[in-house]
C-alpha cells in the first residue's frame, strides 16, 4: 500500500483538505445525502438543505415533505428524509442537542460504536466523519477503493466494502489516509473505472493482478481529459 500511496502521489499530488475542518454532524448528513448518487447531486442535495433550513434544529422540525423536496436532486429522498431526522433525533437524545462534537473526546473505536448505532450509518459513513472531520488516521472504503484494492491484490476474497475496510486499514502508511483516500477516489473515477479502465494509461499497471488488463490495455480507453498527469507514468514505474 505505500508503494501506491507514493506512485500515486507522484501522479496525482497531494491534495489539500478542507480547513477548517467541517462539523461532524455536518459531515454525517452529508455522507447520507451522498449514498447512492454522484458528487454533484448530493452537492446540490446538501446546499438546497442548508440554504431552506440554516439549522439542524429546523430540519428536526420540519415536515417530512419539506425535507423531501429540498433533497431530490440527491435521489432517494424518501428513504433519505427519514433517515436524516431519524439521525438526528437519535443524536439530540444522546447529547442534548444537535450536534456531535463531543465525539472529538472519543477514541476512534468509540466514534465507531456511536455512529454505527444509528440506522443507516454504516462503516463507511461513520469513517468518513471519523477522517474528514476529526481528522483521523482512519481510511475510508467505498466501492470505487473496495474496486481498486481488488484489482491491485490487497483485498483478495474480500467481497464487500466493509471487508475491505477491515483488510487494507493496518496497511496505510502512517499519515497518509486523507491523501492516498482522495487520490484513490479520483483513479477510480477517472483511470480504474468499473467498466473499461483504462489500463494503457495506468501508473500502478505493473503492481495490479486484474485478469483483463492486458486485454483492456489493447482496447483504446481513454483516461478523462483532465489526466494527462497519467501520462508521465513512465518516471514511475
Ligand atoms: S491496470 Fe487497469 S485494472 Fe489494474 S489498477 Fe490499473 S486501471 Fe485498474
Amino acid at each position: 500500500m505505500t508503494r501506491v500511496a507514493r506512485i500515486l502521489e507522484r501522479v496525482l499530488g497531494v491534495p489539500a483538505g478542507a480547513t477548517p475542518l467541517p462539523a461532524p454532524l455536518d459531515m454525517l448528513i452529508a455522507t447520507i445525502l451522498s449514498q447512492n448518487t454522484n458528487d454533484k447531486n448530493s452537492h446540490r442535495a446538501y446546499t438546497t438543505l442548508r440554504e431552506r433550513f440554516p439549522t439542524w434544529e429546523g430540519v428536526a422540525g420540519a415536515p417530512m415533505r419539506s425535507i423531501r423536496s429540498a433533497i431530490r436532486t440527491g435521489g432517494m429522498a424518501n428513504q433519505k428524509s427519514g433517515r436524516i431526522q431519524h439521525t438526528l433525533e437519535k443524536i439530540r437524545s444522546r447529547y442534548g442537542a444537535y450536534d456531535l462534537s463531543p465525539l472529538a473526546d472519543l477514541s476512534d473505536d468509540e466514534v465507531f460504536e456511536v455512529l454505527l448505532d444509528i440506522d443507516g450509518v454504516g462503516v463507511k459513513t461513520a469513517s468518513c466523519v471519523l477522517l474528514f472531520s476529526l481528522g483521523r488516521e482512519v481510511f475510508p472504503v467505498d466501492t470505487h477503493i473496495h474496486r481498486i484494492c481488488g484489482r491491485l491484490g490487497l483485498a483478495s476474497g474480500c467481497r464487500t466494502p466493509e471487508q475491505t475496510f477491515a483488510a487494507v486499514k493496518e496497511l496505510i502508511p502512517k499519515g497518509r489516509a486523507y491523501t492516498l483516500h482522495t487520490n484513490m477516489i479520483r483513479f477510480g473515477r477517472r483511470i480504474c473505472r468499473a467498466v473499461h479502465p483504462a489500463c494503457g494509461e495506468c501508473p500502478l499497471f505493473a503492481d495490479c493482478v486484474y485478469p483483463e488488463k492486458r486485454r483492456e490495455r489493447s482496447i483504446r480507453t481513454n483516461a478523462s481529459p483532465a489526466d494527462h498527469d497519467f501520462m508521465l507514468l513512465d518516471n514511475v514505474r
